[in-house]
């Protein structure tokens, strides 16, 4: 369940003002809506009380991403939610059409900044700058960025291409855990708390693919080699050594099980972040080798044993300090070390250290105890015992000398490992991932540069979208009135300011080299600056300090010991004593250079300007905001919701103090109310110049296009003058453009469009750059359509045309094909035909032969005169007609209709000349003389067939009709048996 707990005293009322219970219901009643809401912009009034509110809400409903205008505001989960951060979840906002439109995410920035540099919108460079406290979650956020940039940016086509990105990608992630052994740390606030400033430039080529990378670093917390704040612990390394080495490691880096080392407070503590192997793994990607490894291990354990070296308070000034012996050995924090080995301790640590860095024994010692002084004209060399606390200092230089030059020989080699080639990149992304604002009990150098650094961020988050802004409008001549906000320049002023300031003040007294107490440091400052509203006195403190009013609240600094951290001091004989080393990882480090010895020299004599580390570190800011100053920058603010790191946990007066430290609330306002895209003249015509199209098309009356449209479209060389008429048109469209995005409900949306044109830019809210981009997208689209459309009845017709073709082709050929058939076909009937009427004539000839036979045998029989029989007379003058007209009758006989029964009959017996009466006593007649039948033949299916003389056709070779009793033919009669029968 979420825990809330509110700033006020608990369940009392607040003066006079809503009791807690009251403004707890409230805010309950509206969580259901206030959740939803993920752009802080929309919630209504912009108060840091509504603003509250919702990022509560959304944090009870595990939405941990929420927009702030232009800023992203990241609240930490303190629980893994895996979820989140998929490789599908990033590959979804990388597909995404618009991924500002899905919900507030890292992935969505990060998104953005790809496409910008795709986009090739000036300045195409883009930074990510993560800001917050101190375990917010900015290195975290970091770290997603990168995988999720090894994702989206990493898509070569070629394989071989592929296997390098992949590589370097992999070397770029595993950077990480290298640099956040040897420069993280777990402090009060974070487990794994980065102790130096980062800024990683991801380097892309023209086709935006990931192809290399440079890590830059800020101001390492050296210090915390040797001193560690209670309860707080030493770079992870150290631990990761002691915890995860092997048992042969263990022997040779002189490190036992149970060992104790007073640099290594807290070693109970276990972490995730204590993991040997992993470093060990990432190193080897990187290139660094197993031997490099353990000398490198080798020389830490080095830096451990020294930590263990004291020494003892000499009696006389003129001796140097002895070792302590074991009994007396206690720590600065006055507890007592815990001893290791049975060897008198010091003396082990010495001669263990000596023998691990690979120095000699007696000239470590020796460099420890004596300073030397050169002076005079002639630079004579003077030696002097050190005392006790010079001696400290000195055991405690040698060790963050290593450890810097180390750690910074490390970043080199995983720049080196990682950089690609110059030639090889076009753009970049740039993460920055620094330090939050620090406020502890007691504040020194390390969080007055800490500090010095956020300010100037803030500064420049200021100057972008608030100053820039106003002082932006003013010279465009845009008349807009803005929420006052606030300026961090005094604060700057009083810190880095010309000709006095802290910094100056600081660097004074170490060039001066006088000697100073911390009461008169903080005098000075006092009096020097008292002008100034950022600083402050704390009247009740009893050490010397002063207050600076930060931007994100007072910070109280001590001024003891801030001259010598700031001068930083090397001794040249610590250089040159590492310099007679003969481990190979520390000549490295510490070449033999002649160069070196006379600028670490800090000599009263020498001219050289004192490199202090306030002015290195100056430097390198103003380099690192020269880089943002070139690129579009982004904002990310880590909002830590509690300081124990608890899920489910959001304690808003924690909260409350970081919403205000980030200046979020005036930057919701201003983004809100202003116009935070602005775009040059010439970008705009260029990107938005087909919009026209639509304009054209949607309401062809509301703007009557010049005469001379078709030839005023943009070219790359299209000058200012006629980029004026090209500007006016696309703004001419945005009304249109405006109506058609309103829905008919929403009256606000028609609203006068909110779009200036300044005297370079063009100044609009990011809904309407949002409109915009839709108007663009759907010109695109509709001339992806025209195109497609084209093409599709380019592609039509052209089928058409080889279907016609086609068709053509075939109907040729099935023509030829026929035509070649018919032929065929031809020629073989008319090879029947021929060969039919000679079968024909053969068959007549034959059957007249044969019938010429059968009339000789019948000649002597007479027929029956027709009158003998007996019919009426009327019957028999038909008969007689019938008979002269026999085939006049065959016709009637076979017609189907017409004559029938008896009359048929008759016909047929007149035909054939058949004597009327008994069918049994038929005789077959032939009447040669006479028209008739000469000849009966019987067919073999009981057909029979007449064969009549005298027709006009000798003879036919008809079927019979297959129906019952038919007579068909001109010269033929068949007669079934049967029917003949009954004849
Ligand atoms: P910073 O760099 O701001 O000091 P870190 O990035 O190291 O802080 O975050 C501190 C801790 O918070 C991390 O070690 C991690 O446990 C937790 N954390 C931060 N962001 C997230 C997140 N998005 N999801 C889960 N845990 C997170
Ligand atoms: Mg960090």
């Amino acid at each position: 369940m979420l825990q809330q707990v509110n700033g006020h005293s608990s369940g009392s009322d607040a003066q006079g003002g809503k009791s807690l219970r009251e403004d707890l219901q409230e805010f309950l009643g509206g969580e259901a809506l206030l959740h939803e809401l993920d752009d802080l912009t929309k919630v209504n009034p912009v108060t840091l009380e509504t603003v509250l509110r919702c990022l509560q809400a959304r944090y009870a409903a595990d939405m941990f991403y929420t927009s702030a205008g232009c800023t992203l505001v990241a609240l930490n989960p303190f629980k893994p939610v895996p979820q989140l951060y998929s490789p599908a979840l990033m590959r979804e906002y990388h597909a995404a059409p618009q991924p500002q439109k899905l919900r507030p995410h890292i992935f969505a920035v990060g998104e953005q900044t790809y496409r910008n540099v795709q986009s090739l919108i000036e300045p195409v460079n883009q930074s990510i700058i993560v800001s917050g406290e101190s375990g917010a979650g900015k290195t975290w956020t970091s770290r997603c960025l990168m995988k999720f940039y090894a994702v989206v940016a990493a898509s070569p086509t070629s394989l071989e291409s592929h296997k390098i990105a992949e590589r370097i990608e992999q070397r770029i992630l595993n950077s990480n855990p290298v640099m956040e052994a040897f420069g993280n740390a777990c402090t009060l606030r974070n487990n794994n708390s980065s102790r130096f400033g980062k800024f990683i430039q991801l380097q892309l080529n023209s086709a935006q693919q990931m192809t290399g990378a440079a890590v830059q670093t800020y101001l390492l917390e050296k210090t915390r080699v040797t001193c560690q704040a209670s309860s707080e612990r030493n770079f992870h390394i150290f631990y990761q050594i002691c915890k995860g080495a092997s048992v042969d490691e263990r022997l040779q880096w002189h490190l036992p099980e149970g060992a104790s080392f007073s640099w290594l407070p807290n070693p109970e503590r276990t972490l995730e972040e204590d993991c040997f192997q992993v470093t060990r793994e990432a190193m080897l990607h990187l290139g660094i080798d197993i031997p490099t490894q353990n000398n490198i291990f080798q020389v830490l354990a080095g830096l451990l044993h020294l930590g263990n070296i004291w020494f003892a308070d000499s009696k006389d000034e003129a001796q140097s300090c002895q070792l302590m012996d074991d009994a007396k050995c206690e720590n600065k924090d006055g507890g007592l070390c815990i001893s290791f080995g049975h060897t008198p301790r010091e003396q082990g640590s010495i001669r263990t250290s000596a023998s691990l860095l690979q120095l000699p024994e007696d000239p470590l010692l020796e460099t420890l105890q004596i300073r030397t002084i050169r002076a005079g004209r002639q630079q004579q060399v003077f030696q002097k015992p050190c005392s006790r606390a010079e001696c400290d200092t000195r055991r405690d230089c040698l060790a963050k000398l290593v450890y810097a030059r180390l750690f910074d020989w490390l970043v080199s080699v995983i720049n080196s490992s990682i950089c690609a080639d110059p030639d090889s990149w076009t753009t970049f992304i740039g993460l920055l991932d620094v330090y939050g604002f620090e406020s502890f009990p007691s504040n020194s150098l390390e969080q007055l540069c800490i500090n010095y650094a956020n300010e100037k961020l803030q500064q420049h988050f200021v100057a972008h979208y608030l100053r820039a802004q106003q002082e932006e409008y003013a010279v465009e001549g845009l008349d807009w009135s803005f929420v006052n906000y606030q300026d961090n320049q005094a604060c700057l002023d009083l810190i880095e300011g010309s000709p006095i300031s802290i910094c100056s003040l600081i660097n004074e007294e170490c060039r001066l080299n006088r000697p100073s107490s911390a009461a008169q440091l903080q005098t000075r400052i006092e009096s020097t600056l008292a002008g100034s509203p950022c600083l402050g006195h704390n009247k009740l403190s009893r050490e010397p300090s002063f207050i600076v009013v930060h931007y994100a609240g007072p910070v109280q600094y001590h001024t003891a010991g801030l001259v010598e951290k700031n001068k930083d001091p090397v001794p040249p004989e610590l250089t040159r004593l590492l310099q007679q080393s003969q481990d190979p990882l520390l000549k490295v480090l510490f070449p033999m250079d002649p160069e070196e010895k006379s600028q670490e020299e800090p000599s009263g004599q020498s001219r050289a300007p004192v490199l202090t580390v306030v002015s290195k570190f100056k430097a390198s800011l103003e380099q690192l905001l020269q880089v943002l100053h070139s690129t579009t920058p982004h904002y990310i603010r880590c909002i830590k919701p509690n300081s124990q790191g608890q899920a489910h946990t959001f304690l808003q007066e924690e909260v409350l103090s970081q919403l205000e430290a980030c200046g979020l609330v005036e930057t919701i306002h201003i983004s809100a109310a202003g116009f935070p895209i602005r775009i040059p003249h010439q970008n705009f015509v260029e990107r938005y110049e087909l919009l026209r199209r639509l304009c054209t098309r949607t309401s062809p009356g509301s703007h009557s296009p010049s005469p001379d449209e078709g030839h005023s479209e943009w070219s790359p060389h299209t000058k200012g003058a006629t980029l004026q008429p090209l500007l006016q048109d696309i703004l001419h469209t945005l009304p249109a453009l405006t109506q058609a995005a309103a829905t008919p409900g929403d009256p606000a949306e028609a609203t006068p469009v909110p779009v200036h044109c300044g005297r370079t830019k063009v100044f609009m809210t990011d809904s309407m750059l949002e409109l915009l981009e839709c108007g663009r997208a759907q010109v695109l689209e509709q001339c992806a359509c025209c195109i497609q459309g084209s093409w599709r009845r380019h592609r039509h017709r052209k089928q058409e045309r080889q279907r016609q073709a086609a068709t053509l082709i075939q109907a040729a050929i099935r023509s030829w094909l026929a035509r070649k058939h018919i032929q065929r076909m031809h020629a073989a009937a008319t090879a029947i035909k021929r060969t039919w009427q000679k079968w024909r004539i053969r068959m007549a000839f034959l059957a007249s032969k044969e019938l010429d036979g059968v009339q000789e045998k019948h000649v002597s029989q007479v027929p029956l005169p027709l009158g003998s029989l007996l019919l009426p007379q009327a019957q028999t003058s038909l008969l007689e007609a019938i008979i002269r007209l026999w085939p006049l009758g065959l016709v009637l006989a076979n017609a189907a209709v017409g004559v029938r029964g008896f009359q048929r009959k008759l016909v047929v017996w007149a035909c054939l000349q058949l004597p009327m009466g008994n069918p049994s006593s038929y005789a077959v007649q032939t009447a040669q003389e006479q028209a008739g039948v000469t000849s009966i033949r019987a067919l073999p299916q009981g057909s029979i067939k007449f064969h009549c003389r005298k027709s006009p056709l000798p003879y036919a070779d008809i079927c019979p009709e297959p129906s019952l009793h038919s007579v068909t033919g001109f010269n033929q009669i068949l007669l079934e048996r049967h029917s003949l029968g009954h004849m």
